[in-house]
């Protein structure tokens, strides 16, 4: 039997028209409008159409939005300074950093500059901690994507086997962090599998709940998934034919229960929690 489609595309609206509203809430009772600041160094053709999509989002959703764009030329110190200057911009309440940076900029050195209660995309060490600790100041915006289609499609994850391949600091590693919490969207039983990890299909088989990001078009393919399982694919990868997926789609949505298309699946729901985070950061600044 084909397995449900869970689409992101549909949630991601309505999960974006709910952050409109809660902007529109604060800034009726506050006369502050929620703003999102993008920073775009250099002509990466990808990077360009996510920022511009955010920008729309804010702009189609009340938030307020600003796009500084700066040349592939660059210098860390600029950088740094234009992040310092956003940093005091009490007009500004999220700060994002289009990745990736040119090669000359320290990326890590960048994401660490932006401030804690500004850092929207949760990459800082102090937001990365307090997810840890299960008390979150952000969540990060692809894995809460995730976990909102989880939650909002009726998905148990308690007491559930989670396999997450990837463990990357963007999606792999919160995303296990999320799962692992107490409380709705969390409480699985979780584990991590990366490019080191031996024989991954035996690992994936064993999964309730198999979450893939890892940049590889249609890598996991039916052998490696358990009938029934629910099926989250993270990844994106242009080939030939168009976007692609990192699990080969039309195999496994005939073992699956549950599986997230590629495109319109989680990629949608980034930028939703992405506008959440921004009301969110605008609310503690304002405390
Ligand atoms: P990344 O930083 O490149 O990390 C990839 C991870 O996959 C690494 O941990 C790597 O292991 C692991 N990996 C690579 N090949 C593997 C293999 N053959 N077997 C097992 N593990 C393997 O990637 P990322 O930033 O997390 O992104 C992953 C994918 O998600 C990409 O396609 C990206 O475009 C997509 N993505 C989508 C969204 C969205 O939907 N909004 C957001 C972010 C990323 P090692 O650590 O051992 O190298």
């Amino acid at each position: 039997m084909s397995a449900v489609i869970l689409s992101g595309k549909e949630l991601a609206e309505t999960l974006q028209a709910e952050a409109g509203v809660l902007a529109a809430e604060f800034r009726a009772k506050h006369g502050i409008q929620p703003t999102l600041a993008a920073v775009l160094v250099g002509e990466d053709p990808a990077s360009q159409v996510y920022v511009r999509n955010k920008e729309k989002a804010c702009e189609k959703n009340g938030l307020g939005s600003r796009l500084i764009r700066l040349p592939a030329s660059t210098s860390e110190q600029e950088l740094l300074a234009l992040v310092d200057q956003l940093n005091r911009d009490a007009g500004v309440h999220g700060i994002l950093v289009q990745l990736p940076l040119p090669g000359a900029i320290h990326t890590q050195r960048v994401l660490d500059a932006v401030s804690p209660l500004k850092d929207v995309d949760a990459f800082h060490a102090e937001n990365v901690g307090l997810l840890v600790q299960g008390r979150p100041r952000f969540l990060p915006c692809t894995p809460h994507g995730v976990q909102q289609l989880l939650i909002r499609n009726q998905i148990e994850t308690a007491g559930r086997h989670a396999v997450i391949v990837g463990r990357s600091d963007i999606v792999g590693k919160p995303m296990a962090n999320m799962l692992v919490q107490r409380g709705p969207g969390g409480d699985a039983t979780v584990t991590i599998c990366h490019s080191r990890s031996a024989d991954l299909p035996a690992i994936t088989r064993l999964a309730d709940l198999l979450i893939v990001a890892i940049g590889k078009p249609r890598f996991v393919t039916a052998e490696m998934v358990k009938p029934g399982a629910v099926v989250i694919d993270v990844g994106i990868n242009r080939v030939e034919t168009g976007l692609v997926g990192d699990v080969d789609f039309e195999s496994v949505k005939e073992v699956a229960g549950a599986i997230t298309p590629v495109p319109r699946g989680v990629g949608p729901l980034t930028i939703a929690m992405l506008l959440h985070n921004t009301v969110k950061a605008a609310g503690l600044q304002h405390r």
